[in-house]
């Protein structure tokens, strides 16, 4: 990182619109071409993706503690959560949906909560290490946000088995809404960051 690097945009009085990707020059409230308003960065990128990170934690207990299905088997009804369902599926020798059910369910938001915060903190302290690094993570987090339904359909497709009789009886319970929640509020957050704000001069804020 020792070559100087080109002039920003902004160091360049230019703004990207971005609605059509134009560039524009920065006094221009709007696109001349689309309409769209312009910014130089997502409009108050941070509290925003803090906020809506907030909400989904919060939200990520009750779907954690709250049941996510009902099942019955050999005449024995249980609601289980999603670390219940986890370890249910692991003791009937289900290891592969085991796995699949705690990656989507636990692993990946776990991972989500603590990259987005951590993107965050740094941002906020303007540290300027490992800018290129939290970058890249940033696009990871919102390559998974692509697969992010996955624990939902799980859920769905672990209904669909049991509809044809091969795990016994299976219901959605209220668990899987909040979850659902947690996934659209967390896919909400990353996309309200404006990574730029990574390499952002921190005393430019
Ligand atoms: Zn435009």
């Amino acid at each position: 990182m020792s070559q100087p690097l080109p002039a920003t945009a902004q160091e360049l009085g230019l703004v990207a619109c971005h609605g059509c990707k134009l560039v524009c020059d920065a006094p221009a409230i709007r696109c001349p071409r689309c309409g769209a308003r312009l910014h130089y960065r997502k409009p108050a990128s941070m509290s925003r993706t803090l906020a809506l990170l907030c909400a989904a934690v919060m939200l990520y207990l009750p779907a954690n503690l709250l049941p996510v299905m009902r099942s019955s088997q050999f005449g024995q009804a249980s609601e289980n959560t999603i670390i219940g369902g986890v370890l249910a599926f692991w003791h009937a020798g289900e290891f592969g949906i085991a796995l699949v059910i705690f990656l989507a369910s636990v692993a990946i938001p776990c991972a989500k909560f603590l990259t987005l915060g951590w993107l965050l903190w740094c941002v906020h302290r303007g540290h300027q290490i490992g800018r290129r690094q939290r970058t890249q993570l940033y696009r990871a987090i919102e390559f998974i946000g692509y697969w992010s339904m996955l624990d939902v359909l799980v859920v769905g497709l672990v209904c669909a088995l049991v509809r044809f009789n091969l795990l016994g009886s299976v219901e959605p319970r209220s668990g899987i809404v909040f979850f659902g929640v947690v996934v659209i509020l967390t896919m909400l957050s990353a996309s309200s960051f404006d990574p730029r704000l990574i390499w952002d001069d921190p005393k430019h804020d």
